[in-house]
């Protein structure tokens, strides 16, 4: 069951007052930065739109996050690291952001709630993979249909997957899986990779993984429990066919939810974040952590260490950016420009 919820923490999130730390989502980043941002006793709001726990909290059995030696139900984990955090004091609120904006020295976090005030920001926002659009795809999500090798590939074990994409997450983590599966089969709409050459003598030179060219996906197909097969179609001939495979592996694209950051900080040429490796962005006070940065391993667990960066950068940045004496005059200056522009 995931974990829908509204205000939590203190007396309410209010509009006037100046939060030493604001997360944008309510993930395993945003979580553990919260977590370590309140431990350091720092005023801290977290706002979420959707699911607390993030991309766990619609994910079955985790085996890769340390500590369960026998896994863990990814929306057990989302609501435990969300009591975790909020326990230490972590103040969440379920609102859409909309906007970040730079008033001197303090962050605005502008949301469908009116605008929230901070001292630092940390995005944890995360992003979605694409989707094919196809029937069957949505309803055999985490039955079968995965978006994550590492995360899933273990549960086909000597079985014949898909692979869909041609590039090289495709690639990559279809790579992963011929180490686990019998046979990886790419499912690829032209006849050429767009995976880097290096990825592609590799993929090409792995005897159990094979090409089906010029092909798109048009249904995922399976019985009462799991996946059994997709039905492709060649775009070239227009033949359809049924190929009987039990994992479906997508990766036709990653969407970091960067927009709200308009072209305030540095971003890659894919909208990625550039951090530092404090998860430290461009931008004095703002700072990144998971899915959304350049060069995430999109692992439960790697968010997870983001969000503890973060949240810790975070504190050493408002503790040596504002002083005594100094925060007063940053927040009578936010205040007078607030008042002014109204
Ligand atoms: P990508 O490079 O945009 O590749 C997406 C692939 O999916 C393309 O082959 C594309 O086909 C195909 N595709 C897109 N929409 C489709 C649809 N509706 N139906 C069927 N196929 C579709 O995305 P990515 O592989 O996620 O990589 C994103 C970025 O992360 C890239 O810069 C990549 O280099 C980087 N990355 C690097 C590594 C690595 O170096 N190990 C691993 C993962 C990701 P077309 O080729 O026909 O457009």
């Amino acid at each position: 069951m995931a974990l829908h919820l509204g205000v939590t923490g203190g007396q309410g999130p209010e509009s006037d007052r100046i939060y030493d730390v604001i997360i944008v989502g309510g993930g395993a980043a945003g979580l553990t930065a919260g977590l370590y941002a309140s431990r350091a006793k720092m005023d801290a709001l977290l706002l979420e739109k959707s699911v607390w726990g993030g991309q766990i909290a619609f994910t079955g059995l985790v085996e890769n996050y340390p500590g369960f030696p026998d896994g863990a139900m990814g929306p057990d984990l989302a609501i435990w690291m969300y009591e975790q955090a909020t326990k230490q004091g972590l103040q969440t609120l379920s609102t859409e952001v909309t906007g970040i904006e730079l008033r001197g020295q303090i962050r605005v976090v502008q949301t469908i709630d009116g605008d929230f005030l901070a001292k630092a920001v940390v995005v944890a926002s995360g992003g979605e993979h694409r989707k094919l659009g196809v029937p069957g795809e949505e309803e055999y999500a985490a039955r079968g249909v995965s978006n994550c090798a590492v995360c899933d590939g273990a549960f086909f074990r000597g079985e014949i997957v898909a692979v869909i994409g041609g590039g090289d997450a495709a690639i990559d983590e279809g790579l992963y899986l011929t180490r686990l599966a019998k046979q990886v089969l790419v499912i690829h709409r032209r006849d050429q990779l767009r995976a880097s050459p290096v990825l592609q003598e590799r993929a090409f030179a792995t005897p159990n993984m094979s090409f089906i060219w010029n092909s798109v996906v048009e249904e995922v197909l399976g019985d009462t429990n799991q996946v059994t097969g997709i039905r492709v179609r060649n775009v070239k001939t227009n033949e359809p066919s049924v190929l009987d495979v039990t994992g479906v592996f997508i990766y036709i694209g990653f969407d970091p939810a960067a927009a709200i950051l308009g072209d305030l900080v540095e971003q890659d040429e894919h909208e990625y974040i550039r951090v530092s490796d404090l998860m430290a962005t461009n931008v004095p006070g703002i700072f990144a952590a998971g899915d959304i940065r350049v060069n995430s391993l999109r692992q439960l667990v790697s968010a997870a260490g983001d969000g503890c960066v973060a949240g810790l950068s975070a504190y050493k940045y408002v503790t040596e950016e504002f002083k005594d004496g100094e925060e007063g005059a940053a927040v009578a200056a936010t205040r007078s420009a607030s008042s002014a522009a109204q």
